[in-house]
């Protein structure tokens, strides 16, 4: 039997998948540490439900994958019930399709359009209203409330280190964005280590997946077979520890924890795209001329559903709105996209009113400028922005072009 001990100190750590250790990791207002000797379990698929009923009983909003509109989407679960247990998906550029899988598997398919962004940083925020009162204008108190606490169920790495880059942003600079860290306090993660890759994935060659690493509470290995169908769980802080005890779990076994450590490895040799990282940020800002940005923009349709889909992009613009009586005002926060004209209207036009300078902008910043500002990509390899853009434009594509192609746009 494994032992799990428990001590205090203000630093927060989770537990790498070979156990033991004390590792630094990622975390979100929590200011507990964990000593965790070998907390691998296993729980059955009834324990699944078990665990969603534990959550919630906590007083989470358990979010999780679903199916809707045939798409794998992220939404409020009630149950395990609600979870997309017999579905796949099907990627590539400009092309998703959901499919019955032969088997039962609860995390089968991959990434869908939405990302936990949706909850964290949502694309409608009211950030104030406001009335006529007489002769004057006044604003009414209205900061906004933070939801329940989430927990987030089938967190796949790519995905956690988007949370982590949308941390750095929007809470870890001189300004801080308070709806954000409203939102993300308290947020407790359930993280999916992928066992499938699909082919628009390249998470492995941007080094932040498929192997869940940190930055959970609880991380989750879905093991499939003719005879089994159960979930290793791994343990990385002091509230998985505390939510897991309500839960019935067995030791995993040396061999059970094989098994999910090739299953995950299996998910990176899928992966058949990727993009070399070596000096990438040069690449970038010593190609703005490059002819490969015309062959690029006479595809584009600058539509802007790579950065609505993407779980880093973060930019909003401010809308004010009145009612026809002009009584009543509301100031509007929604997210924007660097794809669109208005988005660098300045007085007397847009700084970027060509296509090919709208996509060098969000190709430059994800991959090289963001580096500077931020130390890290503004890519996490998730594959959103190729599956969901019309044309099937994929920045793998565009990457390997500006670095091996000539003058003449073409790789
Ligand atoms: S740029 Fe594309 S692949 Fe990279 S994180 Fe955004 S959506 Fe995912
Ligand atoms: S790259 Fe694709 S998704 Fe992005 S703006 Fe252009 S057409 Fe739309």
């Amino acid at each position: 039997m494994h032992e799990t001990a428990l001590r205090s100190s203000p630093e927060v750590s989770t537990i790498p998948p070979d156990g033991g250790e004390l590792v630094p990791a990622i975390a979100y207002g929590v200011e507990v540490s964990l000593v965790v000797e070998n907390t691998q379990k296993i729980l059955d698929r009834g324990g699944l439900g078990t665990l969603v009923q534990a959550l919630l009983r906590r007083g989470y909003q358990v979010i999780g994958p679903t199916v809707r509109d045939k798409a794998i989407v992220l939404d409020q679960i009630e149950s395990d019930e609600d979870l997309p247990a017999g579905w796949t998906d099907e990627q590539a550029p400009g092309q998703y399709r959901l499919k019955r899988h032969e088997d039962k598997a609860v995390f089968g398919s991959v990434v869908g359009p939405q990302s936990w962004k949706k909850y964290l940083h949502p694309a409608d925020v009211k950030l104030w209203t406001a009335e006529r009162r007489g002769g004057s204008f006044r604003i009414l108190n209205n900061e906004p409330q933070p939801p329940r606490p989430y927990a987030f169920l089938g967190v796949r790495a790519c995905d956690l280190a988007a949370i982590a880059v949308q941390d750095r942003v929007l809470t870890q600079d001189k300004y801080h964005d308070p709806i954000y860290g409203g939102r993300r306090n308290g947020v407790f993660i359930v993280a999916q280590q992928c066992t499938q890759s699909a082919a628009t994935c390249f998470c492995a060659s941007m080094d932040t997946g498929p192997e869940v690493r940190s930055g959970f509470d609880l991380a989750l290995t879905e093991l499939l077979d003719d005879n089994q169908h159960l979930f290793l769980v791994q343990v990385g802080s002091a509230r998985g520890v505390q939510v897991l005890a309500e839960v019935e779990t067995a030791a995993a076994t040396a061999a059970q924890v094989g098994q999910a450590g090739k299953a995950v490895e299996a998910a990176a040799r899928q992966q058949v795209r990727s993009i070399d990282r070596t000096g990438i940020k040069e690449l970038l800002y010593d190609n703005f001329e490059h002819a490969r940005w015309e062959n690029v923009a006479g595809r584009c349709l600058t539509c802007a559903n790579c950065t609505m889909v993407c779980p880093t992009c973060f930019c909003t613009s401010v809308e004010d709105v009145s009612d026809v009586s002009g009584e009543h005002a509301e100031r509007w926060r929604r997210w924007d996209s660097c794809f669109t004209m208005s988005y660098s209207y300045i007085h007397g036009g847009s700084v970027r009113a060509s296509t090919k300078s709208r996509y060098r902008q969000w190709m430059t910043h994800k991959l090289a400028s963001w580096i500077d500002q931020f130390g890290t990509s503004g890519c996490v390899g998730c594959g959103r922005c190729i599956t969901w853009c019309p044309v099937g434009i994929d920045i793998t594509e565009e990457v390997r072009a500006l670095r091996e192609g000539g003058n003449d746009g073409n790789p």
